[in-house]
């Protein structure tokens, strides 16, 4: 039997790989605009990275990781996320003591989670981010959402829903964690048994549970916004005015908490329902982080960022035919008439690749007409075609295959004949 790919992975061919590519170098290039620069950081970190970083009591560390010793002893784990290595790289490079702040990141590449597969929920998935990190201002928090916001925009997904919240500082989520205890302490018997688990671990987890009967007893659970105080308070009412100003719509949800245990204050998420009404859930997430560079090992400085899960971008593009899955066109299909003209062919072939044209060649002993039809289905704009005469008299033919016009040019004279008709083509 053929080997299957691993459960939750998935391929993705020739021509959904263009939105993929698609999507990376649009918000790579809007990142560009907004000042931050790539970083890449391994697929492979030691394990304490992520159980220090997002947090002991996450979903993420405690049922989903993908961990297993190296051949040395050692706890390796594949990354779950970008924001724990990012960190990672700011603090081991000291690039938060040497650089003007914030410095300012982007990233895409794998992550992996071991998650029950299901639509637009992979265990192998790609993100796209950024990280803004070292200074506080409110209007950090303002940038990196106008980012993504930027980005959903510009991919053509206007109907996006924000859905913003505050977690409050350290003193907030303290006094809210207390009122939390105290309430889900008289229901905790009723609950599932991961919430039991939370209510020690982190009882604001609990908001965010699925089950269910735990939801019904969730609704009338303490409200954060009542003890976020006034400093936290501040900061919130600045992030929404500029949003305001900016014409960026969101709306507030008291119960958004999100999944690792690193936010504080302003914490977001992107929704998006296609338009045939399939809900893929969150299509980015982030928010702002006041202890993670200094939990692992940096200066006490904060943070904001966010990450686009691309396949589920991928997938509302497609489902909203906003992303076209035509062929490509090429420049040029080499139809060659027999083996022994295949090696000059190669030769004419490479030149014009060199030049930045795109190139196809037949490898086949096949009918001429088998050419013209194999050149349509790859949409070549010209076919080349090349005979033993061709080849003695170091020459080749061209044809225009939408004009039918058909000439013989000496090869040394290839690319100049070529560089005036794409002139001329593109000036029509
Ligand atoms: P998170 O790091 O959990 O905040 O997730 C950021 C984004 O990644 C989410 O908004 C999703 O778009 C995407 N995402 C999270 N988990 C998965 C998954 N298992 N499969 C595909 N995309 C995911």
């Amino acid at each position: 039997m053929a080997i299957q790919n691993v459960k939750g992975t998935h391929d993705v061919l020739h021509d959904e790989s263009k939105i993929y590519q698609k999507v990376e170098s649009l918000a790579a290039s809007i990142a560009e605009t907004f000042a931050f620069k790539e970083v890449r950081v391994p697929v492979l970190e030691y394990s304490d990275l992520f159980v220090r970083g997002v947090g002991e009591s996450s979903d993420i560390v405690r049922k989903e990781m993908y961990t297993f010793l190296d051949n040395g002893g050692r706890s390796n784990t594949l990354r779950p996320e970008f924001t724990a290595g990012i960190m990672r790289l700011l603090v081991q490079n000291k690039l938060l003591l040497t650089n003007e702040l914030p410095v300012k990141s982007y990233y895409v590449g794998p992550v992996f989670r071991y998650e029950r597969p299901q639509l637009g929920r992979y265990r192998q998935f790609n993100q796209f981010g950024v990280e803004s990190v070292g200074h506080d201002s409110p209007y950090n928090d303002v940038e990196v959402i106008t980012m993504a916001y930027v980005i959903l925009q510009s991919l053509g997904l206007e109907d996006v829903t924000i859905k913003i919240n505050t977690l409050g500082d350290e003193e907030s989520r303290n006094n809210y964690r207390e009122a939390l205890k105290a309430f889900f302490a008289k229901h905790i018997g009723n609950m599932c048994s991961d919430c039991k688990e939370r209510l020690v671990l982190n009882p604001l987890r609990i908001l965010d549970c699925k089950v269910p009967g735990d939801q019904e007893i969730v609704k009338d659970a303490p409200k954060m916004s009542k003890y976020i105080n006034e400093k936290s308070r501040d900061r919130f009412n600045k992030v929404l005015s500029a949003l305001e100003e900016l014409g960026i719509k969101y709306e507030i949800d008291d119960t958004l908490v999100r999944g690792l245990d690193y936010y504080s204050d302003t914490v977001f998420e992107f929704h998006y329902t296609s338009k045939a009404g399939k809900n893929y859930g969150a299509i980015g997430a982030g928010g702002h982080y006041d202890k993670l560079v200094k939990e692992l090992g940096g200066p006490d400085l904060p943070g904001v960022g966010f990450s686009f899960g691309v396949e589920r971008l991928v997938a509302v593009l497609k489902d909203d035919g906003l992303a076209s899955l035509e062929d490509d066109e090429i420049d040029f299909y080499v139809m060659t008439l027999g083996e022994e003209t295949r090696s000059y062919a190669t030769k004419a072939a490479l030149l014009l690749r060199v030049s930045g044209y795109s190139v196809d060649m037949c490898m086949d002993d096949v009918k001429l007409a088998n050419m013209f039809k194999r050149a349509e289905k790859k949409r070549a704009k010209f076919a080349l075609i090349i005979g033993e005469e061709e080849m003695n008299k170091r020459e080749v033919v061209l044809k225009n295959l939408s004009s039918k016009e058909q000439l013989t040019i000496p090869f040394d004279e290839l690319i100049e004949k070529v560089d005036t008709l794409f002139l001329n083509n593109e000036e029509e």
